[in-house]
Order: C-alpha cells, then structure tokens, then sequence
C-alpha cells in the first residue's frame, strides 16, 4: 500500500480509494476557529459553546450568545460545522444553573439533562446558534451531549427543528446510546461518538483519573467494539457517524475508526494534517481489515501492533 506523509495531504478528506471522511477540528473559542481554519479544516464537527458561560453568573443574553457563536462560526462561511448546546455540570459547573451538590456529579444533571428542567435556557440557545448561522453563512447543524435514550434525542430534535435549524444530531457518549444507536439514528439526522465520555461510562473509569488512563485507553477493544455497533448502525440508515473524543486524532487509530463506520474525525487543529494523510494512504477495505484486527485484539497493546491496515 502508498503511504502518505503529512506533508502530502491534500486538504481533502477520503480514503485512497475516494471513500468520503471529513477531517474536521474541535473548537471552543474564535481563537480556536480561526487556527483551525488556517490548519486547512474542512469544517468543525465539535463546537463546544460552553465557553461563552464559563464564568457567567446569569445566562448571557441571545444578541450576547449569538455575536459570540458568529465570531467563532465566521472562518467556516460555507463549511458544515457542528454546533454542541451546553454542555455544562460535572466537571462544568456554572452558577447561573445552580443544580446543587450532587454525590456523583458525573453521573448526574449535566448536558442535555439540564434542559429537561429548564428547557427555556436550550430554546434560548437555538435561536441564538440559528441567528449566528444566518450572520456567519456556515452550514449549522446542531447536536446535544450526554443522551441516554432514544427518546430524548426526538425531544432535541423537535426542539432544534422548531428553531428553524434543519440539522439535528446527538453525541452519542453514553452506553445507553450506544446501544440504541439505531432506533436513535431514526429520530435525528447524524450522531457523533464523544470517546472521552464513552469510556469513562464503558470502563466506570473517571476520565480525569490518571491512576485509570489504561481503562480510558481509545484501543481498548471493548470501546472499539461497541464504536462498531454504532457505525453499523449507522451504514444501516445511510446516515452520518462522526467521532470527535480525543481517538479521533491519533493517526493510527483514525483509520480503525474509519474502518469501524466513522464517515467523519474531528480532532485539535494540530493533528488535522496527520490524519488527513493517514485516512488517505489506504482504501477502505484496508482499513476494515484493521478494524477487524483492533477489535479481536485482547489488549490495547496487541491492538496497536497488530491492525496496520
Ligand atoms: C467526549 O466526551 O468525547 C467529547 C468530545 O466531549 P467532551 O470532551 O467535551 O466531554
Ligand atoms: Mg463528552
């Protein structure tokens, strides 16, 4: 097989047979976005709006939220970017919210979770991410964190469809979700796997723990298996399974993720050009083969040796 350097990734994402894969940046500040672009993104596929609370001690306003989500949409006029609703609890805590102590803040009211009790503060949200689309000319669509059930994902999409936004998706990093991916990829237009949360879910492993990074290891096949299903569940209805954890941007594992279904890698800026030429050295087949490989492995560290694609 060829074997592209980074120097030769042509800034277009799709396997060396023309498999299309969108090599696309996670972002959470105008900074970001605008270093992203420059890196030759083709779009973002994980906006994290938190930003724009942090710190706030009451709910910024729409005309507030939507100039500060165009600034970060405005390098991407004419890309498809992926705008996330708040993501706030756990590890986001913000005061406006006040959701009060809980025992297990990981396991609690976070993500769209939040919006069950306050669903005013999402609609708020909405009509702020359409507006900006409209001021900025990106192709928004819109996603929520943390989604246990299929349910929930059709009340999203309702919600984001009755803000006049025609994209809805949801981050499927929850087990729950993982294995409902179908009936859930029924009721909105694209899911994105979230591998940091998923394996700490999948493992009972703090993401944060160092003393657990082996267990939150991305090659660890239980999560690959279980990023399979989803991707077949996902070939299925013919709809998009992107990935935008931190997997998403080791260029080894890009093309096991390929193989496994991802159809899209979102990643830091500064790994963009490594998985751009990793997704482009082989075809598809071959990166099925190493899927096959990754996932029959018994350790992360036999997976790594042995699906070369
Ligand atoms: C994830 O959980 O993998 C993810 C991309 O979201 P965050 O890191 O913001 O929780
Ligand atoms: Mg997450």
């Amino acid at each position: 097989a060829t074997r592209a350097t980074e120097a030769e990734w042509d800034g277009v994402g799709r396997t060396e047979d023309g498999h299309p894969v969108k090599v696309l940046a996670n972002v959470g500040s105008p900074e970001d976005a605008r270093a992203a672009a420059e890196a030759g993104a083709e779009g973002v596929g994980l906006f994290r709006t938190e930003f724009c609370y942090l710190g706030a001690d009451r709910e910024p306003t729409v005309q507030t939220q939507r100039a500060a989500y165009a600034e970060v949409l405005a390098p991407f006029a004419g890309k498809p970017v992926v705008v996330r609703t708040l993501d706030a609890g756990a590890d986001k805590p913000l005061a406006f919210l006040a959701m009060g102590e809980e025992p297990n803040p990981a396991l609690g009211v976070r993500g769209l979770r939040v919006a069950f009790d306050r669903p005013e503060v999402l609609d708020r949200q909405l009509e702020a991410i359409a507006g900006a689309a409209a001021d900025s000319g990106a192709e928004v669509s819109v996603m929520a964190p943390m989604v246990a059930t299929a349910e929930e994902a059709a009340w999203f999409a309702e919600r984001v469809r009755a803000a006049g936004i025609e994209r809805a998706g949801v981050m499927i990093e929850v087990p729950a979700a993982a294995l409902c991916a179908a009936e859930i990829l029924q009721a909105v237009d694209f899911v994105s796997i979230g591998t940091n949360d998923l394996a700490q879910y999948v493992f009972a492993a703090d993401r944060m723990a160092g003393a657990l990074a082996e267990l939150n290891d991305p090659w660890q096949p239980a999560l690959l298996r279980l990023i399979g299903m989803i991707g077949e569940a996902g070939r299925q209805v013919d709809k998009s399974v992107g990935v935008c954890g931190e997997a998403a941007a080791d260029p080894a594992l890009a093309g096991v993720l390929v193989g496994l279904g991802a159809t899209s890698l979102s990643m830091n800026a500064g790994s963009l050009h490594q998985v751009g030429a990793a997704v482009s050295a082989h075809p598809l087949t071959a990166f099925q083969s190493a899927a096959r490989e990754a996932t029959a492995a018994s350790t992360p560290a036999q997976g790594r040796q042995s699906a070369k694609p």
